[in-house]
């Protein structure tokens, strides 16, 4: 039996423990905003004012949002200067400080990474005490990871798709979003690929902030797309009382921003419910007591109470990804309202003279809005509208041979059978959607070999064709299954194919042997693998389906092909995409819509390529034409069955086109 010590021993205990584990003691955890108001401190080097800080009304939004952990993301569209990246700064010290999360922060370059790591990081490390207090001496400081006291901060540059992998963290960040590629190394998507760091973290968090560019192209536009909650910071009007978010309206719209012409100082925002106006300083009387809203009206954040409201005004569970949209310059205390008219003057004047460029900025940096750019893109419903009457597997008379291009999805291969004729004018013959597992090789052989190889296309002539020539894509999940198919196949003109989308490639690139891995064994230098130019041969396609009239280039489509044939055949569009040397045109999938069609007429036009039609000259042409003749001295009662035309095909070589002249003359 130990006999009790006095009270007050007990008491001295534990004080004395509680002194000496005071370093270790976690604080309960705090919202941002609040622990911001107390902590942060803005250094001198980026920012008008050093010291304290004080967040306006509508950033503890997003900055309580950035640290509650039942939001898993958050999305941030902004113009400039609204001090989002003072928002960010204050989050990374909360990670380092007071919550001890590992963290990562992309910018769109190393070099936007030096130079966002002296400026704005290394300042915020020296000026705010609570970090100084978790950085460890002696442990790693570079440019690229920052050491503290129970968590690390990596610093990275999103070019390269190394970028992306082997770290893994609780905060992922992803600075100045619109600026990455939409491709990192041709493959990876650099916000996915930034978001998958987050991989078994208990409280993932993944914050994607921006000023926004073109519409369509944009990886803000498209996370907020996917957003469970969008929300706008509303204010209630001093007039009607009735809650809206600050727009920019535009002529056609009775509210928004309006000023008398020629008088930028005269600038109010009217009301969307009463149409009366406000001013800049009314705007900054009523800020305060305004609230996040979302747009389907199920969420409000009051920032007051640090509180996720539902419409009947109780608190909820906040959204799981919460996208803040439209955070535009108006917004900001900094920014007079009067110079914003003004800069809209300006840009309007040069853009009536032909010079969007200074337009565009004030779209995307001012308005926080996407510009929408001029797409050439071919319109689905006019070539649904001139498709011709045949039925699907029967080429009608210009059509002298077929090719066959397929795309693997993981339930299905997808294929798009073409004839083509003379001067390369096409007719989609057929569209297949096979499903099965392209994971099991039996199934490639079940499901693709009778339909490539067996099946007749019944030619106008009444002869029947087979396919000449397949490509089959094998950059998805099943490269080696496609490979095995092909590898067998080659001799029946079945090819491995793969996309290389980078700007004027040729149609067919080069071909490379690739080693295959089959039933366990790997077959070195087992198939040719063989790159098709996928920008190049968009234009093409693109540019036929512009063809007005039937002939050389026109492309024909049968009535019997499902609306879904056009409109992923027009699936992609070409548009300009910002890159570090300028402006540059790509074809890109804005909608991110289905694609197949388009995807396997790309691979169908590299099969011609591949057999050298688009380098025929009339008398081949014509050869093929003699070969589909109606044989006239056919036996009676022998043509229930087409008969096959004998591979009347297939040139290139010169001994190849004797082969086709003598088996012309023999049918005659
Ligand atoms: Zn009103």
């Amino acid at each position: 039996m130990s006999k009790m010590p006095p009270p007050l021993t007990l008491h001295a205990i534990a004080a004395a423990i509680g002194a000496g584990l005071a370093p270790l003691r976690a604080e309960p955890p705090v919202r941002l905003s609040v622990w911001a108001a107390e902590h942060y401190r803005q250094s001198a080097e980026s920012s008008h004012t050093s010291g304290a800080w004080t967040a306006w009304p509508l950033q503890i939004g997003w900055m309580d949002a950035f640290s509650n952990d039942d939001i898993e993301e958050v999305t941030v569209r902004k113009a400039k200067r609204v001090g989002y990246t003072k928002t960010l700064l204050a989050f990374i010290a909360y990670n380092a400080a007071h919550r001890r999360r590992n963290q990562a922060l992309w910018q769109p370059t190393d070099d936007d990474r030096d130079s966002f790591v002296k400026t704005e990081i290394e300042p915020m490390l020296r000026d705010v005490d609570s970090v100084q207090a978790v950085q460890v001496a002696g442990k790693e400081d570079t440019i690229k990871l920052k050491t503290f006291l129970g968590s690390l901060l990596h610093l990275l540059g999103g070019k390269a798709a190394r970028a992306f992998r082997r770290i893994t963290v609780s905060v992922a960040m992803v600075d100045e979003a619109d600026a990455f590629d939409q491709k990192v190394e041709r493959a990876v998507d650099p916000m996915a690929a930034a978001q998958g760091r987050l991989e078994g973290a208990a409280f993932p968090k993944f914050i994607t902030g921006s000023t926004v560019r073109v519409d369509g192209v944009s990886h803000i536009q498209h996370r907020e797309s996917r957003a469970e909650a969008v929300v706008r910071y509303h204010i209630e009007c001093p007039h009607c009382h009735l809650e809206h978010p600050l727009v920019w309206g535009g002529k056609k719209v009775a509210h928004g921003f309006k000023w008398d012409a020629g008088d930028p100082a005269s600038v109010r925002h009217l009301c969307p419910h009463c149409r009366q106006p406000i001013r800049q300083a009314d705007y900054l009387r009523v800020w305060d007591g305004g609230a996040w809203i979302s747009e389907c009206g199920r969420w409000r954040y009051d920032h007051h109470a640090g509180q996720w409201l539902d419409a009947a005004g109780q608190p909820t569970r906040p959204p799981r990804h919460v996208a803040f949209a439209d955070v535009w310059t108006p917004y900001s205390p900094q920014r007079d309202w009067p110079d914003i008219v003004r800069e809209f003057i300006a840009a309007d004047a040069k853009a009536e003279q032909g010079d969007t460029g200074p337009l565009e900025t004030f779209v995307n940096e001012t308005l926080a809005q996407y510009w929408k750019v001029q797409m050439d893109s071919a319109d689905q419903h006019a070539l649904a509208q001139r498709a011709e009457h045949w039925p699907l597997r029967h080429v009608p008379q210009g059509g002298l041979l077929l090719v066959a291009g397929i795309d693997v999805q993981d339930n299905r291969w997808e294929v798009v059978v073409w004839a083509v004729g003379r001067g390369e004018e096409m007719w989609a013959v057929d569209y297949q959607v096979i499903y099965g597992n392209p994971a099991d090789e039996r199934e490639w052989e079940e499901k693709l070999d009778p339909y490539l190889f067996e099946t007749s296309f019944q030619h106008a002539s009444g002869k029947a064709l087979k396919i000449e020539a397949t490509a089959i894509d094998t950059g998805g999940h099943f490269t080696h299954q496609a490979y095995n198919y092909a590898r067998l196949r080659e001799r029946r003109r079945v090819f491995a194919v793969r996309g290389d989308p980078q700007p004027s490639k040729m149609i067919k690139g080069k071909a490379t042997i690739q080693d295959v891995n089959f039933r366990g064994k790997v077959l070195k230098r087992g198939v040719r693998l063989w790159y098709v130019g996928t920008d190049s041969a968009k234009d093409l396609i693109y540019g036929r389906l512009m063809v007005p009239h039937p002939g050389p280039g026109f492309v024909h489509f049968s009535k019997a092909l499902p609306a879904e044939f056009f409109s992923q055949l027009t699936a992609e569009a070409r548009m300009p995409v910002r890159t570090a040397r300028g402006t540059d045109y790509r074809w890109v999938n804005p909608k991110r819509a289905r694609n197949e069609v388009l995807d396997c007429t790309v691979y169908a036009i590299w099969c011609t390529h591949q057999l050298g039609l688009h380098l025929y000259t009339d008398a081949m042409w014509e050869r093929l034409e003699q070969a589909l003749q109606p044989d006239l001295f056919a036996a009676a009662g022998d043509d229930a069955q087409p008969a096959a035309a004998p591979a009347p095909t297939l040139p290139t070589a010169p001994r190849r086109i004797n082969r086709i002249g003598r088996l012309g003359s023999a049918l005659t």
